[in-house]
């Protein structure tokens, strides 16, 4: 838990959120500002800055993350259609919050990646 961090806080309850998914080790909730129909964040409870630094500290838990959103995607249908994972690492990246979050975004076209 980190006292400043917006996601530690919802972890911790003392922000409220839509969950969608939760196991021991992580939380899926629905993003504040939707880009698509369907668009879920999936975290580990824990906190790590970003997904290099998930990875490196603890890649049990960074696998325990992907398969929070494979399970997310399955829980709101996306698997037939396909849909995309994100996430987004460090200012370039486009990262705005610093505890590492997947971005599970589908339910229509996504047309290409980069923009
Ligand atoms: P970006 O805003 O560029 O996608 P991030 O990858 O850091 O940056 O994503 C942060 C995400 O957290 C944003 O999609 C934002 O809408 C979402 N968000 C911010 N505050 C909340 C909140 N209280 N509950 C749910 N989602 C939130």
């Amino acid at each position: 838990m980190t006292d400043d961090c917006l996601f530690c806080r919802i972890v911790a309850g003392e922000i409220p959120a839509t969950v969608v998914h939760e196991t021991d080790d992580t939380l899926a909730f629905r993003d504040i500002g939707p880009k698509a129909p369907v668009h879920v964040l999936v975290i580990p409870k824990a906190h790590h800055n970003d997904v290099a630094a998930l990875a490196a500290a603890d890649p049990a838990l960074a696998g325990k993350v992907l398969a929070a959103c494979g399970a997310v995607a399955g829980q709101e249908g996306l698997t037939g259609d396909g849909y995309r994972v994100i996430f987004n690492t460090g200012r370039f990246g486009g990262q705005e919050v610093f505890h590492v979050h997947g971005h599970v975004v589908g339910g229509r076209p996504l047309g290409p990646m980069l923009s």
